[in-house]
């Protein structure tokens, strides 16, 4: 079959590998894609933002699957368009994405199934926000409710960190995104992601991970898209997991299906575990980027059967077939990323790199020009490896990592830590 992702970060590099090695696949395009995905895929510079685009691409190249790769062109409707056009589709449709686009919404289905969550409040204004985060005292989290690339959630420690927080957000610093905030108790615990594919009914893990946020070591520095992930995540036992399932992830589809806006994706949970207990802290209606990378090396080649599985209704048939080990992703970042930063340096030693089942560089913001790879964005690579044990998927992931010859970038040199 013929398949469109969309997309062109080290996630969907992850997902063309994986989908890439499945016999059933036979022309792969991505769009935008990267340098690194044009070794395994065709690329198109196709708008992934206009729905009626993506139907006329995928008419004009007798696409039967796309796999929408981002949250921004599920959040605009484009998975309904491919769909409405008879394309096989995975992602969810606009109005189910808004679990991950309205902060508001995804608290208003937890009330309504019961999901255990931090508590909350909305407003629409800054002067009953301001007199909520008074009343209610530090550390305290004021949120936008709409989409803001990861820079809407402030987690503030002291009431003037709210305070300015809620300023800036009603002084339109995010835009349509800040028109509503949301005003969260703090939660407590270790964070971490949980995996499920749905069709709507039938609910199928496909694995858990713990991601870096941080720019530097020990977490220090400020807020990335992620500087590297590993899966599993010890901190998600079986226990936990099953706990998560019933009282959140089950309970949160039954209600979307119920509002006549069944979920049909990966649904990817942000949990906060505290004393053996999980409660949501937000969903993401994608993979995670870093965190796809370390899933689709787990998964190989089954991730399109069960993608397919999940577009089609038919996941009750699916299972997944584990390799017991562990796998870890370390990001390397262009520096001064996330701030400003320097794009064209050139990137060297990654044809030295093996790429095997076992071990892949997955790029992100790269370019080929003459030959030679270089840096275009933030988050550049993602050096990923399997082990037996998280240790020694570490090593080989920074084997990879100290190959890679590229003075104009960083990494993280603690990814896994915790696990560790
Ligand atoms: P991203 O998708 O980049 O993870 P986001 O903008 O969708 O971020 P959230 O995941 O809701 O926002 O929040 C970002 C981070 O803020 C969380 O990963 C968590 O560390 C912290 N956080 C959010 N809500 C709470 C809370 N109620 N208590 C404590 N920490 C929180």
């Amino acid at each position: 079959m013929n398949i469109l992702i969309l997309g062109g970060g080290g996630r969907e590099h992850a997902l063309a590998w994986a989908i890439k090695q499945n016999p059933k696949c036979d022309r792969l395009i991505v769009a935008p894609g990267n340098a690194g995905i044009a070794r395994i895929a065709e690329c198109s510079d196709l708008d992934i933002l206009d729905g009626a685009a993506v139907v006329a691409f995928c008419e004009a190249n007798s696409v039967d699957f796309v796999v929408v790769g981002p949250e921004a062109p599920l959040a605009a409707g484009v998975a309904d368009a491919t769909r409405a056009a008879g394309i096989l589709t995975f992602g969810p449709s606009q109005a189910a994405a808004r679990l991950e686009a309205s902060k508001g919404f995804t608290k208003e289905i937890c009330d309504a199934c019961g999901a255990p969550t931090a508590g909350y409040a909305r407003f629409t204004e800054a002067e009953a926000a301001r007199a909520h985060v008074q009343a209610s005292g530090a550390p305290i989290v004021v949120k936008a409710d709409g989409l803001a690339a990861g820079k809407g959630v402030v987690v503030a420690m002291t009431e003037a960190e709210a305070i300015a927080a809620i300023d800036d957000m009603f002084a339109g610093s995010l835009g349509a995104a800040g028109a509503e905030v949301v005003i969260e108790e703090f939660m407590a615990g270790e964070e971490a992601s949980f995996f499920v594919l749905t069709d709507g009914r039938t609910v199928l893990p496909i694995g858990t991970a713990q991601d870096h946020k941080r720019a530097f070591d020990g977490d220090e520095g400020p807020n990335t898209g992620g500087m590297g992930a590993y899966s599993p995540a010890p901190v998600l036992t079986p226990a936990i997991q099953r706990q998560a399932l019933d009282e959140i992830i089950k309970p949160t589809i039954a209600e979307m299906a119920r509002r006549g806006a069944p979920y049909s994706g990966v649904l990817y949970a942000g949990l906060m575990i505290e004393q053996g207990r999980a409660r949501l802290v937000e969903y993401n209606v994608r993979f995670g980027d870093p965190e796809c990378q370390v899933l689709m090396l787990r998964l190989g080649a089954q991730a399109l059967d069960l993608l397919l599985a999940c577009a089609e209704g038919r996941l009750d048939e699916m299972r997944v077939n584990w390799a017991e080990d562990h796998a870890l992703t370390v990001v390397l970042a262009a520096r001064g990323y996330p701030g400003r930063y320097e794009k064209g340096s050139e990137i060297r030693g990654l044809e030295a790199l093996p790429e095997t089942s076992r071990q892949v560089v997955f790029h992100a913001g790269t370019a080929a020009r003459d030959g030679r790879i270089t840096a275009v964005g933030g988050r550049v690579l993602a050096a990923t490896a399997r082990g037996g044990t998280l240790a020694e998927a570490r090593d080989a992931a920074y084997a990879m990592v100290d190959a890679i010859d590229w003075p104009e970038g960083f990494c993280r040199r603690d990814i896994g830590w915790r696990a560790l």
